[in-house]
């Protein structure tokens, strides 16, 4: 072993592998391949091109989950990059490479705190690994599938742990509780095309819609709660006209999201969105998209045994943190599982030069360890 760190080892040896969404260039494997050593159970639930590990140990419950992605998102240009991206380099006590804190670490983190686990003694229920190629594409046949597999036989986690970098200045200060439901609209207003001199034989779709757009805009849809922010509404894309400055245009397209918390629903959002447009008496064709469901795991055994564990490894108290953007712990939390998102700082994920801190990386799996060893023990 190069490294006198088995945590950072792993990381390397995982940051090595050239792993763009979807494909997984041979990570599970090599992550399999340590967990039977030491007794799972491997089952390989891939879909759609998309590589998905479901490797569990022992049995019965309580089932906890550690769940994470092999895959990563493009370098972007690699001029800017001070070294390789698939070539993991250490430079000052930090890690470069693309996926060191998105999120080969944890991934790699997670084993070894395992590792070191079931050496150290038996645990109770079952221990299990979910881990999927693709969290930063499509995510259609990632996590979600591999979810709704295991629920169709019935499968009920209790805990679960996502390796996401939930961290913000230090390794330990936040970890993610919840995340906002995410929902998207691709709304067409229709008019009817004609000349701008001639206004009685047009109608004009722009003009329609922007009373409509005013209201959608003011209206308040919640007033968030203790957890969440209001639900917000957002328009990122307003598209109308020929081109032509004489030219009324037939329709106008407005693309917008909903970043909404517990206190809304896909439904009543919808809903409302219907009756303001209806009201406005418009002509319309609406396609709704949703990306994921909000979520919130509630102060009980899992948060307590990370805290106890943060507190232990690092002294810090962890702030629960419900912002960001998504991840796959929309799939799992609503299957049951009190789920939390544990991981190193986020500062560089997605971004050129994206690093760890080395000294972070066996504290994280501490953390790991001491939270797994509370639930299950
Ligand atoms: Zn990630």
């Amino acid at each position: 072993m190069p490294y006198d760190s088995p945590v950072l080892e792993l990381t390397t040896q995982l940051i090595a592998r050239r792993s763009l969404t979807p494909d997984d260039a041979g990570c599970c494997a090599l992550i399999a391949q340590r967990l039977e050593a030491l007794g799972f159970r491997s089952e390989w639930i891939n879909a759609g091109g998309v590589t998905n590990l479901w490797a569990s140990y022992g049995s019965g419950a309580p089932l906890s989950i550690l769940a994470g992605h092999t895959d990563v998102v493009p370098t972007g240009p690699l001029e800017q990059w001070h070294s390789d991206p698939f070539a993991p380099e250490i430079r000052d006590g930090v890690l470069y490479g693309r996926g060191a804190a998105d999120m080969k670490s944890g991934l790699a983190a997670m084993i070894c705190a395992v590792e070191r686990l079931l050496a150290a003694g038996p645990v109770r229920g079952t221990l299990a690994f979910l881990i999927t190629s693709d969290e930063e594409g499509l995510a259609q046949y990632g996590t979600r599938h591999v979810v709704k597999v295991l629920a169709e036989r019935g499968i009920k986690p209790d805990y679960a742990i996502v390796g996401e970098a939930s961290s913000n200045q230090q390794l330990g200060d936040r970890i993610m509780i919840g995340r906002r439901g995410s929902l998207n609209g691709v709304l067409k207003v229709f008019g009817k095309q004609g000349h701008v001199a001639y206004p009685h034989k047009v109608e004009n779709p722009i003009h329609r819609f922007a009373p409509a757009l005013a209201e959608l805009a003011a209206t308040v849809w919640d007033q968030g709660n203790a957890h969440f922010p209001p639900t917000s509404f957002q328009v990122s894309n307003l598209n109308a006209g020929t081109g032509a400055n004489n030219v009324v245009p037939g329709e106008c397209v407005a693309v917008f999201n909903f970043r909404y918390c517990t206190e809304s629903t896909e439904a009543s959002l919808r809903e409302r969105v219907h009756a303001i447009l209806d009201k406005h008496g418009l002509r319309y064709e609406l396609a709704w998209q949703l990306s994921g469901e909000p979520f919130l795991t509630e102060q009980g055994a899992a948060i307590s045994a990370a805290q106890a564990a943060i507190a232990e490894v690092t002294g810090l108290t962890p702030e629960l943190f419900t912002g960001g953007g998504t991840s796959d712990a929309r799939f799992i939390s609503p299957w049951g599982a009190q789920t939390l998102e544990i991981g190193p700082i986020n500062d560089s994920i997605h971004k050129i030069n994206e690093h760890v801190r080395v000294a972070d990386l066996e504290p994280l799996s501490a953390i790991y360890e001491g939270t797994l060893k509370r639930l299950m023990r």
